[in-house]
């Protein structure tokens, strides 16, 4: 990557779920463009950084590349969970995670959504369109989560969203009636468009390759709030484990 990636122009940037891509442009001899992409799990994140602060930001700095405007950017992963990929197409789509993504879960169409929630419930065992299909019967906030289902529900996003479309975590997928799915799709959608035009949720340390904060965690409905008032109903807020993950939820608004 290090020879390759020099002299490249970065031409757009994209994102399927969790993922950011950079697009580079093909420069000399190299005539095919390639892509840098990055996961930033956990604990990683991206910055654009002048000389001197990179000089001093060594620590956890797992990839450091230079830009014509000097400056640099930063991949820093102090936990190492986060994932890094470079390469053409051809590469990239081999790879596991990335080519088993489900569709964006900002883009994804109404149909789409609710086909494959039905493919959920059990009553269509081999979709004809070949849609990763789930076991009849498991709770929607496990499914929701999966990223071959749609790509880029986390934890934050899948209890803001069951929060606002008043579904419980557990609730089994082929229990869901349509009026239920439909209000899913709308929060959903509401969820991630809160989030963006707030920038995100800085937690831990995490900030914006500008060094900005994102805003999103000062208006979580349910996230985080456990053992505070319900802002619908004023009732104290639950925490549970589903899948495996910690789940906060209001038993009054959210019922079974
Ligand atoms: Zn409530």
């Amino acid at each position: 990557m290090q020879k390759d990636i020099f002299g490249r122009k970065i031409k757009q940037l994209s994102r399927i779920g969790k993922v950011l891509f950079l697009h580079l442009s093909p420069v000399g001899k190299r005539k095919i463009s390639v892509k840098l992409a990055f996961h930033q799990r956990m604990s990683g994140r991206l910055a654009v950084l002048d000389r001197n602060e990179v000089e001093k930001a060594t620590k956890h700095a797992r990839i450091r590349i230079g830009l014509d405007n000097n400056k640099f950017l930063v991949f820093f992963d102090p936990r190492k969970f986060g994932v890094a990929w470079y390469g053409h197409d051809k590469v990239l789509n081999k790879d596991k995670y990335l080519n088993t993504l489900g569709p964006d879960a900002l883009a994804v169409s109404w149909q789409e959504f609710n086909k494959r929630l039905e493919g959920g419930r059990g009553t269509h065992s081999m979709g004809s369109t070949g849609s990763p299909q789930a076991s009849s019967g498991q709770a929607i906030k496990s499914f929701l989560l999966k990223q071959n289902i749609f790509a880029g529900i986390g934890n934050i996003v899948v209890d803001e969203t069951l929060w606002f479309a008043k579904i419980h975590p557990q609730k089994k997928i082929n229990h869901l009636s349509l009026k239920q799915r439909r209000a899913l799709f709308l929060a959903l959608k509401k969820v991630l468009k809160r989030s963006i035009a707030m920038g995100g949720s800085s937690m831990r340390d995490w900030l914006h390759p500008d060094q900005g904060r994102g805003e999103y965690q000062d208006n979580w409905r349910a996230y985080g709030r456990s053992g505070q008032k319900c802002y619908r109903c004023s009732r104290i807020l639950k925490k549970s484990i589903v899948g495996g993950r910690g789940t906060t939820y209001c038993s009054f608004c959210q019922r079974v």
